[in-house]
């Protein structure tokens, strides 16, 4: 019988400790210079879908600012990461639930760079709960905070240096369309992120700065592995119709996408990466 990968008892999860290792960026992929020139601040940059995505723009050619809570092995293993494509990543350790460290974390990139081009809303966090009673205040206030409340702290903060042909992508997740019993808080933060990326969009239209989404089906990532039991770390991404989990390096592609000019004409849109739908009968 196949081993089950090993649960991890905090959040967030530790990608270094993680068994097996995610991908995060397929040996087939080919850079053509699509984001040369340009500033990226990644929220939750350090490890699982945020640090494809890091990893994904430095070898588009632009330079980074990564934020994360507390995972300093998988931060700096980012940062090498992406040092080792000559490209710069500044390293952000903080609370994003905290509005003043998100205002200050836009300031230190823009005092570092002089401008920020593209802002990646992805830090989150998730508690699964059987019983909606269980779903205390603390837990409620932490999981909105997170997730939704540090979406609007980055993106005021960033209005302030944004510029046209800049533009906001957002980490939603497929559970704001299809229903999540057991993540019924972290379903309605991510259905939350999907309004804001379509209201947001239309009220930045006219700055011409655009605003999209990604919703991930299952991936495997550190978050996975410190938040579900073990059945369903087992089990996880067997509801897909391709019957597995996603990978980070196949969520990449689809950020550097909409952060360069090829999606110039996409605003208040969301790209859905989630092996496919099961279709019953
Ligand atoms: P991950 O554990 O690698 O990333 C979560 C990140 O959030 C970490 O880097 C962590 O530092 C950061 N974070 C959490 N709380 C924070 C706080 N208070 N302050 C600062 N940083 C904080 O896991 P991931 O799966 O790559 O998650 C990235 C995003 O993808 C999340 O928004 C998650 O909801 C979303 N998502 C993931 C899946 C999946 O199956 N993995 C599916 C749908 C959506």
């Amino acid at each position: 019988m196949a081993k089950t990968p090993a649960k991890q008892n905090k959040q967030p999860g530790i990608e270094a400790k993680m068994q097996p290792a995610p991908e995060y960026i397929k040996d087939s992929y080919r850079a053509s210079g699509k984001l040369s020139g340009k500033i990226a601040l990644i929220t939750g940059g350090d490890s699982g879908i945020g640090r494809a995505v890091s990893v994904h723009f430095a070898r588009e050619g632009a330079d980074l600012a990564i934020v994360y809570l507390d995972e300093d092995v998988d931060a700096k293993e980012t940062q090498s990461l992406v040092e080792a494509f000559g490209r710069k990543c500044l390293l952000i350790k903080g609370d994003v639930k905290k509005a003043d460290f998100c205002k200050k974390a836009v300031k230190k990139v823009v005092g570092e760079y002089g401008k920020l081009n593209v802002l990646v809303n992805n830090a989150g966090m998730q508690f699964p709960q059987k019983n909606v009673k269980a779903i205390d205040p603390e837990q409620l206030d932490t999981t909105f905070r997170t997730n939704i409340f540090a979406y609007f702290y980055f993106a005021e903060a960033a209005m302030d240096y944004m510029k046209a042909g800049d533009c906001i992508i957002n980490t939603s997740s497929v559970t704001a369309y299809r229903s999540s019993p057991s993540l019924i808080d972290y379903s309605s933060t991510k259905g939350a992120i999907t309004t804001f990326t379509r209201s947001l969009a239309t009220n930045l239209v006219e700055k011409q700065i655009r605003v999209n989404a990604v919703a991930p089906g299952p991936v495997w990532t550190p978050l996975i592995v410190s938040s579900f039991d073990e059945k369903k770390i087992k089990d996880f991404g067997n509801e897909t119709a391709m019957k597995r989990a996603g990978q980070p390096s196949e969520l990449g592609p689809a950020y550097v996408f909409l952060a360069s000019d090829d999606a110039s004409f996409i605003t208040g849109q969301v790209i859905h990466i989630n092996g496919g739908e099961v279709v019953n009968g």
